[in-house]
């Protein structure tokens, strides 16, 4: 039971990686995915990565009775969940579909996980929490801002949400990672993130534009108080942050938890810059990119990266892969997503 873990979005970008190096840590993994932004590519690159298939559930969390029937049907002690939408923009225009979907899938997965007497659950959560932070970098005690869209404001709700389940529940305990931007793809090629359209991120639109999709980058501002004008960010390769989740897992598993309810910073407490990051996608690829400078985008914080020294401590985790390789493997992914 305890080597089981229900990994909720595990078709997605995140729940693919992290489902792969559980089962490399020796996980047995369920997948529960509705794949309203994924499909059944990512599980067929997971079995083709690791030799296993993880059984799959294709199910929505918000269906009660459906996830009820997941959890008598199988015996886990451990719950990732990933299952969420993220577009920021969308959710500023629909905030209902938001609220839905982010806030009852959680609330979902944590009552039957208290009805069943499951132990441990780890929550998907974000560095937006910190919004435009006053001191550089941030730590877990920096005092989260007001969030500036429904899906930041989803994410600092479930993050309370899941502290007030773990203290009314004494058999519950919960860990929420505080990712900063997630960026690249295993370096196999054979999973990695399928944006739906326009992407509305810099990785994916830096690919998308040397595959010839996008005709040119906008880079958001070359204005902003930092040492060359675009924002600072603290990009950390998917599968570190992968790791990141094995890690908090089996922390959580042991019993190794200072406290019920624990939070971690997971970037690499490095800030890079939107030129840096496109001069080395240039350097690491062997090619030229078309970009321009466009006004700022609205909402954009000037610059946030990762105080990491509790993930270091307590978890044993840092970020290893060097960003040069990690945008090698976002362009060989581009590259097998068009073949
Ligand atoms: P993703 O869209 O690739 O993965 C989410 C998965 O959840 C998808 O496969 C989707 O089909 C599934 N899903 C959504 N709602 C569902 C539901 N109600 N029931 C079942 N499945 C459902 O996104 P991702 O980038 O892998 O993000 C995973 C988590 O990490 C999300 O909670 C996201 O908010 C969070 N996060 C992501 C980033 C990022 O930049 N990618 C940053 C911080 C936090
Ligand atoms: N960005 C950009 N052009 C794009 C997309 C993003 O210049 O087409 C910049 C954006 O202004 C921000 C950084 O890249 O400074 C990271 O943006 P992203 O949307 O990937 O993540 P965010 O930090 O906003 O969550």
């Amino acid at each position: 039971m305890n080597n089981r873990v229900l990994v909720t979005g595990g078709a997605g970008y995140i729940g693919s990686h992290t489902t792969v190096e559980l089962i490399n840590a020796g996980y047995e993994v369920i997948v529960v995915d509705n794949l309203s932004n994924s499909d059944r590519s990512s599980l067929e690159g997971i079995r083709k990565i690791t030799g296993v298939e993880p059984k799959f559930i294709e199910a929505d969390c918000c269906d009660k009775e459906a996830m009820r029937k997941v959890f008598q049907e199988h015996e886990f002690n451990s719950v990732i969940h990933f299952a969420a939408y993220k577009a920021v923009g969308e959710s500023v225009a629909e905030p209902a579909k938001y609220y839905r979907n982010n806030i009852l899938s959680f609330v979902t997965i944590l009552e039957l996980m208290t009805e069943f007497g499951r132990k441990n659950v780890l929550f998907s959560s974000s560095a937006t929490v910190y919004g435009d932070a006053d001191v550089l970098p941030v730590t877990e005690h920096t005092p989260r801002k007001p969030a500036t869209s429904p899906y930041g404001n989803t994410k600092q709700m479930a993050e309370d949400i899941l502290r007030d389940m773990v203290a009314a529940n004494q058999n519950l305990a919960g860990i929420a990672l505080r990712y900063f931007n997630p960026i690249g793809a295993h370096p196999s090629a054979l999973i990695g993130e399928l944006p739906r359209g326009v992407p509305n991120n810099l990785v994916p639109y830096i690919t998308q534009t040397a595959a010839g999709i996008r005709e040119c980058l906008s880079i958001f501002g070359d204005d902003y108080d930092t040492p060359d004008g675009s924002c600072l960010r603290d990009y950390i390769d998917v599968v570190d942050l992968a790791r990141a989740h094995v890690v908090a897992v089996e922390r959580m598993v042991s019993g190794g938890s200072k406290q019920r309810y624990e939070i971690f910073n997971i970037g690499t407490g490095r800030p890079v810059s939107v030129f840096e990051l496109v001069r080395g996608f240039e350097q690491a690829n062997d090619l030229k990119l078309n970009y321009k400078v466009a006004p700022r985008r609205a909402g954009d914080v000037t610059a946030v990266w990762a105080d990491t020294t509790l993930a270091n401590q307590e978890l044993g985790w840092r970020a290893e892969r060097e960003l040069l390789d990690t945008l090698r493997a976002a362009w060989e992914w581009e590259k097998h997503v068009r073949q």
